[in-house]
């Protein structure tokens, strides 16, 4: 198995479950899982299977890759240009909400001036927060685009019914 499962076997466009996830990449699905769970990864895990969407796994697998073993400490974000870890500029990031449980930390780079990206869990936040001043932002919920049907919205918006069967 390899260490760093390469970022290039996933497909952007894809919603993945952690089964496929993990076939796409050649590890185990516990692994999917535990990058879920405790690394940060975004997934959708309001319901049964859980979904990941491919540009963010993509972006997760390019981000562990890149990071290799380099820890990075509470308040700082890996830049990948540089190819270090930094504390973002004026010690300031957003946090962008993408599950009830995982989101990204978004900070600039003080050396380049680009914008650095790191997952992390809900839960981690309040150690960052002693590091840096957070901006809190929620995110369009993941899986519903901004530009879709109206009618998708008032299919969430009816009561539920007590058939099980789910409609999409
Ligand atoms: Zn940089």
């Amino acid at each position: 198995m390899p260490k760093h499962p390469s970022p290039q076997r996933v497909k952007r466009h894809q919603i993945y479950t952690v089964w496929e996830a993990a076939d796409a990449v050649g590890t185990h699905r516990q692994t999917v899982i535990r990058w879920i769970k405790d690394k940060g990864l975004p997934a959708d895990t309001s319901q049964r299977p859980w979904l990941i969407e491919g540009r963010e796994f993509k972006a997760f697998l390019e981000e562990r890759r890149t990071r290799g073993k380099c820890r990075l400490r509470p308040g700082q974000v890996f830049c990948l240009p540089c190819r270090g870890p930094k504390n973002p500029d004026g010690r300031m990031a957003d946090f962008h909400l993408k599950t009830p449980t995982t989101g990204t930390l978004i900070g600039i780079c003080p050396d380049c001036g680009r914008l650095m990206h790191r997952f992390i869990r809900r839960a981690d936040l309040d150690q960052i927060r002693a590091q840096l001043d957070v901006t809190i932002s929620k995110a369009v919920p993941r899986l519903v685009e901004p530009d879709e049907p109206n009618e998708t919205v008032t299919l969430k918006q009816e009561p539920r019914t007590y058939g099980k069967t789910q409609r999409r």
